[in-house]
């Protein structure tokens, strides 16, 4: 069966949904996922979204993203990420998503890195307020059709332009030709035995370039989040203790109970320390401890994870966190200009799935979510203005002889192959395929 539409994404993290609602009503959008809408990263996001707070602070906002990038940061996109910030939560705003506010102004929260508190968010849960609201919103226009449970096993190209994708439905293929192909399909978690990511995101957006030759960038760019909860099962998703609990106050001691690090350095050095001292006190994890703070304060400003951490017998009111790295997201990925273009033609990459170069070979806290905002808005503008003329190709495609399974394992393997010529510590244990 053929679908015809203006523009395909895949993915409905939210740089797909968000990409999606940028695009003129008057364009038929058809939007997929290989599994439910609500499983994504963009859901599990708990800190929040970074914002310049005012012009004062776009340039101390760039230069806390590019130290923390250790300065392997594009200059020119994260300058674009800064001064496009605030106009894009004033967006999230208007579609009523419920950020934190104290007399009508943001309640802004701080994470490692950087220098002021410029985090906006919705309690300990922002990734599931926007992601949510942004599915509200997609469901009320009627140009846009999601499509849950469609995997995509390629992409349509000859001649290094992009005409669709070729998709899987309950072993059925679909191939829908569209002008314009967003890749939207999130990082690379699901490769790695710890990763706070959702099992489901496995770097297929990256298999896919990988096998068309489009133009990939970094993929040593691995970020080690320092603190995942510890526990013992080695292929189950990680639970992320957010970064804002150390913006907000929260000390990290040794398994003797010394201090060892200032907990708001960047990400990369926060590991880095807390991997060398379980060395030294031979311990598969060190103690996180926010319990000098008020109970009701940590109840009301970290509901998730009071109560995920409760389920587990740890009351964070009262007892120290035990908590170890873990894989946690991909500054690398399909190389795009600041346009989200690819190298193919008609062919779009945003969000993590995506290398702007904003966050060079570590990522400030925050500015994921912001990114899969700025870049789609941008990129959608550019399709708005050219859909025009473009005209739709459609030719017969290859029938597919595999399953959806068998090129989930090759494409795993294909980026895992990749992976392992870089991934040698033990900390980047990569899964079985
Ligand atoms: C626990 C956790 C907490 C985080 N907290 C924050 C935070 O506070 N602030 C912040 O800025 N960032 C945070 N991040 C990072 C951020 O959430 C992600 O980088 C961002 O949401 C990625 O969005 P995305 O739209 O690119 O991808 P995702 O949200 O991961 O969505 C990817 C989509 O692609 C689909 N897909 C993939 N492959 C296929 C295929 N073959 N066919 C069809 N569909 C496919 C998936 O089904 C999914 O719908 C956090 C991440 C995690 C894991």
């Amino acid at each position: 069966m053929d679908i015809s539409t203006d523009v395909l994404i895949i993915g409905t993290g939210v740089s797909g949904l968000y990409f999606a609602l940028n695009l003129n009503s008057n364009l038929k959008v058809t939007v997929i996922t290989k599994s439910n809408i609500r499983d994504c990263n963009s859901y599990l996001a708990q800190g929040g979204i970074s914002v310049a707070r005012n012009k004062e602070d776009i340039d101390v906002f760039i230069e806390d993203t590019l130290k923390a990038g250790r300065y392997k940061n594009k200059r020119s996109s994260v300058k674009i990420l800064a001064e496009e910030s605030l106009k894009n939560i004033k967006v999230l705003q208007n579609y009523n998503v419920d950020f934190n506010m104290d007399d009508g102004h943001f309640n802004y929260t701080r994470e490692g890195a950087h220098s002021i508190k410029r985090i906006v968010h919705c309690d300990d849960e922002t990734g599931k307020q926007v992601t949510e609201t942004l599915i509200q919103e997609v469901k009320k226009r009627k140009n846009i059709t999601v499509i849950e449970n469609a995997y995509l096993a390629d992409i349509i190209c000859k001649d290094n332009k992009c005409y669709g994708g070729i998709v899987l439905r309950e072993g059925v293929q679909t191939n829908i030709f569209s002008k314009f192909t967003v890749l939207a399909s999130g990082g690379i978690g699901g490769l790695f035995k710890n990763s706070t990511n959702q099992r489901t995101i496995t770097g297929n957006g990256i298999a896919i370039a990988i096998k068309n030759n489009i133009k990939i960038e970094h993929l040593d760019y691995i970020q080690i989040h320092p603190t995942s909860l510890y526990e013992k099962e080695k292929n189950e998703r990680k639970m992320l203790i957010s970064e804002s609990l150390r913006g907000e106050g929260g000390k990290l001691y040794n398994i003797n109970g010394e201090s060892f690090i200032d907990e708001l350095l960047p990400r990369d050095v926060v590991s880095k320390a807390i991997f060398e001292e379980e060395k030294k006190t031979n311990s598969p994890f060190v103690y996180l401890d926010i319990s000098n703070k008020p109970d009701n304060y940590l109840k009301e400003r970290f509901p998730f994870i009071y109560s995920e951490c409760l389920k587990r017998d740890i009351d964070i009111t009262k007892d120290k966190i035990p908590v170890t790295p873990a894989q946690h997201y991909f500054m690398g990925g399909i190389g795009v200009d600041e346009y989200s273009r690819t190298s193919m033609e008609n062919l779009f990459a945003c969000g993590e799935v995506s290398c702007t170069g904003v966050h060079g070979a570590n990522r400030l806290a925050s500015n994921s979510l912001l990114e899969a905002l700025v870049f789609p808005a941008r990129a959608a503008k550019i399709i708005n203005e050219n859909i025009d003329k473009m005209k739709l190709s459609i030719f017969d495609v290859p029938i597919l002889t595999k399953t959806k399974e068998d090129i989930e394992i090759e494409n795993k393997k294909l980026v895992i192959n990749k992976l392992n010529n870089i991934a040698e510590d033990s900390e980047y244990e990569l899964v079985d395929c």
